[in-house]
């Protein structure tokens, strides 16, 4: 007998029929003999129904009653769940964040977690019920009201529940089968992983693959839960996610699986460059650059520096930041322009950017030629390069990224046999 925690995301429990497919999950569960903790997101688009209708009474919304507004709308799914259940003959017992011992800090509307007291969780579970929690939200103890963690939070409520009550296995369910080499939508032949390695799902998530919330598969990693990815509309096993130290279940398809050196390919739209030309090459520019840049709030991804031209000591520096960052990082650095010194500025919103992860890219040498040999034969700039030790990012074209993507998955031999089911999936 295991404790499984199950985290169903908005698109799982978007109507009535869905909530009682949901329930039938969960039931089949607990009749497997095991006990059984869910996190559960609000109902299809509710969240942004909820913003929407905020708006519409307050320009900005006040964000402690905001937050009020927001964790709602998982109320209404934890409660509606719990009498689905119950209406199966299974006892099921839902919590809000805060009556399940989510402690937060204080920030409304990105909420982080920092204490989990489950106390009424555990006791639900020994009285033999079936425990549903209201993802998304928890209570902060010295402003004591009720906060929320940000979009997709309730991923992270499903890994801390599952860390707090040292669960054997943390599932998250969505539309989408598992965590795929490369977004079907993009590279037709992406084909589900059976196992990737926290350490790589990080890499993925942070460079633009969206199944997963990053905060989530940071908190999984930091304290040792094993989550698996899987779909609410199939009876995959879907993608597990291993911390160090971790093997996949026994019996399962990740089980025996070699270990590629390439992990996937994740591609990333949302991201523009902005060129600062004409920096006077001497010591300290940079920082001052970067300085304005941090105080205009942009949080710089990428960067690179070109040789300066001797004849003038001047050089160009381009950095890449959020698409949405990079007016004020304008204005803030046009503002400042004599100071510093650089002549002119460029913004490029056209780019994409693709990566490469693999935790294998440690031990093998060639990994990044075979990237910039597919792409020359395509014949696809590249404009800027940076690597972590398990990842190669590129910069290219955003009308490129496509094909990148795809000739750079056929050349890292990570193509299926067929093209991969995509339904209208969005990973909630
Ligand atoms: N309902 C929230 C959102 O849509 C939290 C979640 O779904 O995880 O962002
Ligand atoms: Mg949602």
């Amino acid at each position: 007998m295991a404790l499984i925690v199950q985290k169903y995301g908005g698109s799982s429990v978007a109507d009535a029929d869905s909530i009682k497919r949901v329930a039938k999950r969960i039931v089949d569960t607990r009749r497997g003999g095991h006990d059984v903790v869910v996190a559960v997101s609000a109902m299809g688009d509710t969240t942004d129904e909820l913003l929407d209708l905020a708006h519409a009474v307050a320009p900005i919304p006040a964000p402690r009653e905001l937050d009020m507004l927001l964790s709602s709308g998982e109320r209404i799914s934890m409660a509606l769940l719990a009498m689905a259940i119950h209406s199966m003959g299974f006892e099921a017992r839902s919590f809000t964040g805060s009556q399940a011992g989510m402690i937060t800090t204080a920030e409304h509307g990105s909420a982080r977690i920092v204490d989990v007291t489950p106390f009424r969780v555990r006791e639900a579970l020994d009285d033999g019920a079936i425990v549903i929690v209201a993802g998304f939200q928890g209570f902060n103890r010295d402003t004591r009201d009720i906060t929320t963690l940000g979009r997709g939070g309730s991923d992270t409520t499903a890994v801390a529940l599952a860390a707090a009550l040292d669960a054997d296995v943390c599932e998250i369910y969505s539309d989408v089968d598992g965590i795929f080499t490369a977004d079907p939508r993009v590279v037709p032949r992406a084909r589900k992983l059976n196992v990737v390695s926290a350490e790589e799902m990080l890499e993925l998530a942070a460079n633009g693959a969206k199944v997963l919330y990053i905060r989530a598969v940071e908190y999984a990693r930091r304290h040792g839960v094993m989550i698996n990815a899987r779909s609410t509309f199939s009876s995959g096993q879907g993608t597990y996610v291993l911390a160090e130290g971790m093997t996949a279940p026994e019996g399962s398809e990740a089980d025996q699986m070699e270990e590629p050196v390439v992990a996937g390919v994740a591609t990333d739209l949302s991201q523009a460059k902005i060129t600062v030309i004409g920096v006077p090459d001497v010591p300290g520019k940079a920082a001052e650059i970067f300085k304005i840049v941090a105080r205009s709030g942009a949080n710089v991804d990428m960067i690179v520096q070109n040789v300066s031209a001797a004849a003038t000591g001047r050089t160009d520096i381009s950095f890449t930041l959020p698409k949405a960052a990079a007016s004020a990082a304008l204005r803030a650095l046009a503002h400042e322009q004599a100071d510093v010194g650089f002549e002119n500025l460029v913004h490029d919103d056209q780019i994409g950017k693709l990566s490469v992860v693999g935790a294998g890219m440690r031990a093998h040498s060639g990994v990044s030629a075979t990237l910039f040999e597919a792409l020359s034969t395509t014949g696809i700039n590249i404009e800027m390069i940076s690597t972590s030790e398990i990842r190669i990012s590129v910069v290219v074209r955003g009308d490129d990224l496509a094909e990148a993507a795809r000739v750079v998955h056929t050349a890292y031999g990570l193509d299926g046999d067929t093209e991969a089911v995509v339904y209208a999936g969005t990973g909630r």
